[in-house]
């Protein structure tokens, strides 16, 4: 294990300032939600942040923690906490999506990157120990998203495919995401705005809120977008969803802590009033190092959100929950 205890009480530190310092713009932004209002940072993390630490504005950069590398099979502890981690690994996968989600000896991923992702989406999972799936989500089939699952369903063991039931349909009924799942004899389940998948302990739950409307124009609004939530913790997974989709979706948003920022951050997602109602503490967006001028991180930023690319970490970031607490890490292969 490379990382130095340091490194992660120094983590253990830097999250717990934002959570605290999220919880007051929270309350001070949002009114009416039991959600933000259940958001708590135990006593023995509150003591943490009391030390010296860095301010949450020293946090929103594009580095904006410890450089130091973490190999993949570091164990991360929770200190305090005895509670089951559920992880979500956002692999570095350039311009493209995929997320590793793990509790226990469950798997997910969401989005399988593009075709060329495949070496780097294996050696990812067989890093952290990974040889079968309960399920891959694909929130849209654009080659970004796609591309890597026709090589992962030949090679892994997965149970089932999750795909928006709203979503591009050719003539005859069928689509991209169908057509791959026929071909190696998989399950497909379409999912609903509302649909809720528990892992299975009822802890952890994933819970649809889009697609909600058809959009004829651009395929990235019809993407699935989801919540991940474990205790006082919650992820928010967004596709490639533009601004048409969060606007038909938007009263059905709470705070998030983690935002997977929709459309690899471009400025075409990403709207003020959608940062402002999810309030995301950190804010992943899964891209590569070009050019970053044209991200729509204002609208982060402004809601003090730490902002973190994949590009940054050779493997990837993960982020755990004890349902409390989340810490964040850089993955090295
Ligand atoms: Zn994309």
């Amino acid at each position: 294990m490379k990382i130095t205890k340091r490194a992660v009480k120094l983590l253990a530190i830097a999250i717990t300032v934002i959570l605290a310092f999220a919880m007051l713009s929270s309350c001070a932004n949002v009114s009416g939600s039991s959600v933000a209002d259940s958001q708590t940072v135990s006593p023995a993390s509150s003591n943490l942040a009391e030390q010296s630490s860095p301010s949450p504005s020293e946090m929103n950069s594009y580095t904006p923690y410890e450089t130091d590398q973490a190999t993949p099979d570091a164990a991360v502890t929770h200190e305090n906490s005895t509670a089951p981690t559920l992880s979500v690994l956002f692999i570095n996968v350039g311009k493209a999506d995929c997320a590793l989600i793990t509790f226990g000896n469950h798997h997910y991923l969401i989005d399988t990157g593009s075709a060329d992702s495949l070496p780097i989406l294996i050696r990812a999972l067989n890093s952290m120990n990974v040889s079968s799936l309960d399920g891959i989500f694909i929130t849209h089939p654009h080659k970004d998203h796609i591309g890597g699952l026709p090589g992962l369903l030949s090679q892994l063991d997965v149970q089932k495919v999750y795909m928006p039931k709203i979503t591009d349909y050719e003539p005859n009924g069928s689509n991209k995401v169908m057509d791959i799942a026929e071909q190696f004899d998989k399950q497909l389940v379409l999912l609903s705005a509302g649909d809720t998948l528990p892992f299975s302990s009822n802890d952890v739950v994933f819970s649809v809120v889009g697609p909600v409307a058809y959009n004829n124009d651009e395929e990235n609004n019809n993407s699935l977008v989801m919540y991940l939530s474990y205790g006082d913790t919650h992820f928010l997974f967004t596709g490639d969803m533009q601004f048409d989709e969060e606007a038909t979706i938007l009263s059905s948003l709470f705070p998030c802590d983690v935002l997977k920022v929709a459309h690899h951050g471009n400025k075409d997602a990403t709207s003020t009033i959608f940062a402002q109602t999810v309030l995301p503490k950190i804010a992943v967006i899964s891209t590569d190092k070009e050019n970053l001028d044209n991200k729509a991180t204002n609208a982060l930023e402004d809601v003090d959100a730490q902002i973190l690319l994949t590009s940054e970490s050779e493997m990837g970031l993960l982020i755990t929950s004890d349902g409390q607490t989340l810490l964040l890490e850089s993955l090295n292969f």
